[in-house]
């Protein structure tokens, strides 16, 4: 076992980064060498070598990254991966694999990848300066970093002695918008030096305080007094501009909308009620968007397409809920309204999403991603093959999520509150599953817990006939408790379906028709407005769908905006 680690001066804290060929470890510790400054580079030769390298690491010590060769002397390499999970379940994992063996072992691993069994699937690197293979170990490491480790780089403080409540939703808002943070004690010399700043010595201010790079310490009272010290307020636009475009909403759909509108010359403003990124920012994984082989945490991916969209003259106004929409009429521009008040624009996207009922139990909640998902089960149900899964819910979308769970699982088992699914179900859903012998209905049942190290591995159900309870080995949990549109603040005017959702084009009654025909693809009943990614009636419920139509309505504001002049 060799360590580069200057651990003999004191506790290391340097993330470990452990690399486990039986042959070629010095090769690979040579090649890690671009490394060694900011990571402890292990080494083992087997994988239960590997096992006790991690055991014997000191506490708080953390593992980032294990890179094995495809073949090791002892194990598969998918039970050294799943051993060391139970350990480290955080560490991102990754097979090298030696050149002459790259195709055979692809056959053999590359399925484990689909699953999530480990993270990347690579050829062993060649020598100096291999950019590709170090671009995949980067994007790894950055991503452990930015969803693991604790930041080393403070781009804000924040002090507080407590984590109540509002310390913790100003903590998920910078989490969100990727703002890497630590929270100081009022009594440590760094929370000192802030607090001095903030009132001079003896002063007793309120907390958490807040202190951002480019800024004095303010006291915080609300998510949104952080949201207006980085991205201002609606009223600090010139209440005579008229913007030619108004996005309400930043997730995909209104992400991808503000980067074609603003990088083809439209004066875009973006609304968003909470943190940019939506649903999508929430999850830890995407796996299935396109040009992200990896995967890509939705965090990531919002910040990049922010970044992008800021690039472009995009101007964001984040934690203002649009709370209302005056249309305008003859000409006059549609205004926004928000507690921070109006934004008149010539165009409106309403792109503001859904979000899906929640379960309510904490435990269960704080695995979403690790075996608990909400909504869609397309990506994740790969992962559950020969696994006992649960779909919770008694809709049309809970039955197709469980037909195609027992496509992979070994057995899928849907809970329902109700005795069964005939109020809730179509009935050819329920022949289906009737059908199916891998899927099993259990009714009067909801869960009241979950657990498991590091990723879900038990739920306890409760009988509601008799409050009985069991406890039941889970592999996954898909929760399909029905979507909510965020449509509150949308006019009577705009026509929307009877869950709320908005509905475009020809989906429009042929009541709402102008002049006999329906409104363009992605445009509501009102001219000027459109609707675009889960909002809209009809839509995918996919980050790629989102953001494909939030680039698709852009030529139709372009047109909007300068209507082709008719022939005389
Ligand atoms: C946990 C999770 C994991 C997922 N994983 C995947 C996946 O792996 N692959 C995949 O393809 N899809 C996945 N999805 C689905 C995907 O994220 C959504 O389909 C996508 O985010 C929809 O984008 P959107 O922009 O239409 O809406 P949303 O992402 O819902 O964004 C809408 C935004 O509008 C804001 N908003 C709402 N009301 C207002 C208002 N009044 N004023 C201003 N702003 C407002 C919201 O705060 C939100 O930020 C996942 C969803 C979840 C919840």
């Amino acid at each position: 076992m060799v360590s580069t680690s200057p651990t003999d001066e004191g506790v290391d804290d340097r993330p470990v980064i452990l690399l486990v060929s039986e042959e070629n470890t010095d090769y690979l510790l040579d090649e890690f060498g671009r490394y060694a400054r900011d990571y402890d580079l292990r080494t083992a030769h087997s994988g239960a070598e590997s096992g006790q390298v991690v055991k014997s690491l000191p506490p708080g010590q953390q593992l980032a990254l294990v890179v094995t060769e495809s073949v090791l002397p002892d194990m598969e390499v998918l039970e050294t991966f799943h051993r060391l999970r139970k350990y480290v379940p955080t560490c991102r994992r990754v097979v090298a694999a030696h050149w002459s063996r790259f195709r055979e072992d692809a056959e053999r691993l590359r399925p484990g990848l689909a699953k999530g069994k480990y993270d990347a699937y690579l050829l062993m690197p060649r020598g100096q300066r291999d950019e590709e293979f170090h671009t995949a170990i980067c994007e790894l490491l950055s991503d452990w970093n930015q969803t693991v480790a604790a930041p080393v780089v403070e781009t804000i403080r924040v002090v507080s002695p407590t984590s109540d409540g509002l310390t913790l939703a100003v903590r998920d808002f910078l989490d969100r918008i990727g703002m890497p943070h630590l929270v100081h004690h009022p009594d440590s010399e760094v929370g000192r030096e802030i607090l001095a700043k903030l009132n001079g010595p003896g002063g007793d201010p309120t907390y958490p305080v807040v202190e951002q790079w480019n800024g004095d310490p303010y006291s915080v009272t609300s998510v949104r007094d952080v949201a207006i010290s980085i991205y201002g307020r609606p009223d600090q636009i010139d209440v005579d501009r008229v913007a030619d475009l108004v996005i309400v909403g930043a997730g995909p759909a209104g992400l991808a909308a503000s980067v074609y509108a603003a990088s083809e010359g439209l004066g875009t403003v973006s609304i968003e009620a909470e943190a940019i990124g939506g649903q999508a920012g929430t999850s830890s994984m995407i796996r299935n968007y396109l040009g992200f082989p990896r995967g890509i945490s939705g965090m990531r991916l919002a910040q990049r397409a922010r970044n992008q969209a800021i690039r472009f003259g995009t101007r964001f106004f984040t934690g203002w809920p649009a709370t209302g929409l005056e249309v305008g009429r003859d000409g006059a521009p549609h205004v926004v309204r928000t507690e921070g008040g109006d934004v008149r624009a010539r165009a409106v996207v309403i792109a503001s999403g859904v979000s899906y009922r929640r379960l309510g139990v904490e435990a269960i909640d704080g695995m979403v991603g690790s075996g608990v998902n909400y909504g869609a089960a397309m990506t994740a149900a790969r992962e559950m093959e020969g696994a006992d899964v649960f779909v919770v819910g008694g809709g049309n979308s809970a039955g197709q999520a469980a037909i195609h769970l027992s496509r992979f699982a070994r057995s899928v088992t849907i809970l329902v509150r109700r005795p069964d699914l005939s109020a809730t179900m179509s009935s050819y859903l329920i022949g289906e599953i009737a059908f199916n012998p891998r899927i099993s209905i259990e009714g009067c049942r909801r869960v009241i817990d979950g657990g498991g190290e590091g990723r879900l591995e038990w739920i306890e159900v409760e009988d509601t006939t008799n409050g009985q309870r069991t406890r039941r080995e889970a592999g996954g949990l898909f929760l399909l408790l029905g979507a909510i549109a965020h449509c509150d603040w949308v006019p009577h005017e705009v026509a929307r379906d009877p869950n709320g959702f908005v509905l475009t084009g020809r989906d429009v009654p042929s009541t709402a028709w102008r002049d006999g025909l329906p409104p363009e693809n992605l445009e509501t009943t009102v001219p000027g407005i459109f609707a675009v990614g889960d909002i809209r009636a009809g839509s995918m419920k996919r980050v790629a769908s989102a953001s494909g139509e939030g680039a698709s309505v852009v030529p139709l504001i372009h047109a909007w905006l300068e209507p082709v002049p008719t022939p005389v």
